[in-house]
């Protein structure tokens, strides 16, 4: 199976050291990742210090927004992450991984007006992209159509082999189970990652699936041909979501 690596939470106060710890082993293995940028960070859990590192490791850059245009003048893809990562409702939407969300349970007009919002920040720093990352992957019927007024025609998200179209956006798959994912042969997935939690023995368990495996950088991913979904495949996918958050609390 193909993977490409989706990286979340990406804000000026997360830990910068583990960041850098990550984008190094990914640019041994010239591997390039969709980040997912939360515009207007107000989430306290992303404001971080790296305990036990120094300033030095890897110092905070100065201009953040100038940092992450760089990165996507590298090759690396651009999604919007909400649009200030809080969770005010506890609505699991149309993908209940997670029963909490920034976006699902509001109105359409309130959730046009936050993407609007995050759309321009975005913009003010030169920084287009038309990817959304739902935090805690919870998006409602409003969200995509939302979405679709505000620009943006493609969702990380999903369970799947390939990418796929529904409700007039385009989903990228996220893995299910990573380590199955990995035995199968065909297909691609994405595979998700929270540098801001990472452990060290995260790292070397990253470090294997790099050497072992087809990473795809993630433009690659989204030239890839997407298949159209209908209602029983959503239905599937909703259910696979039930029994992943299922498994989640129980382990
Ligand atoms: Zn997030």
């Amino acid at each position: 199976m193909k993977i490409a690596v989706r990286m979340d939470d990406i804000a000026p106060g997360m830990d910068w050291v583990k960041f850098g710890r990550f984008k190094a082993l990914l640019d041994e293995y010239k591997i390039k990742p969709l980040i997912g940028v939360v515009p207007d960070n107000q989430d306290e859990n992303l404001k971080r210090t790296h305990e036990g590192g120094t300033s030095c490791d890897n110092p905070v850059p100065e201009d953040f927004w100038g940092y992450i245009k760089k990165l996507q003048d590298d090759g690396w893809v651009i999604a919007m992450h909400g649009y200030q990562h809080v969770y005010t409702r506890k609505k699991g939407g149309l993908f209940p991984l997670n029963h909490f969300s920034e976006f699902a349970g509001l109105d359409y007009d309130r959730q046009f007006d936050m993407l609007v919002r995050g759309r321009e920040i975005m913009e003010s720093h030169g920084i287009g992209t038309d990817i959304f990352m739902p935090p805690a992957h919870s998006y409602d019927k409003n969200t995509l159509k939302a979405l679709r007024k505000a620009g943006f025609c493609k969702i990380t998200d999903g369970f799947g082999k390939e990418p796929y179209f529904w409700n007039e956006m385009c989903f990228y798959p996220i893995s299910f189970r990573l380590d199955s994912d990995l035995k199968k042969k065909k297909g691609m997935t994405t595979m998700v990652v929270h540098t801001n939690t990472v452990s060290g023995k995260d790292m070397e368990k990253y470090r294997r699936i790099f050497k072992e495996n087809d990473i795809m950088p993630y433009g690659e991913y989204l030239k890839m041909k997407a298949v159209k979904r209908g209602l029983c495949g959503r239905g599937a996918e909703y259910l696979s979501a039930c029994v992943k958050h299922l498994l989640v609390k129980l382990l």
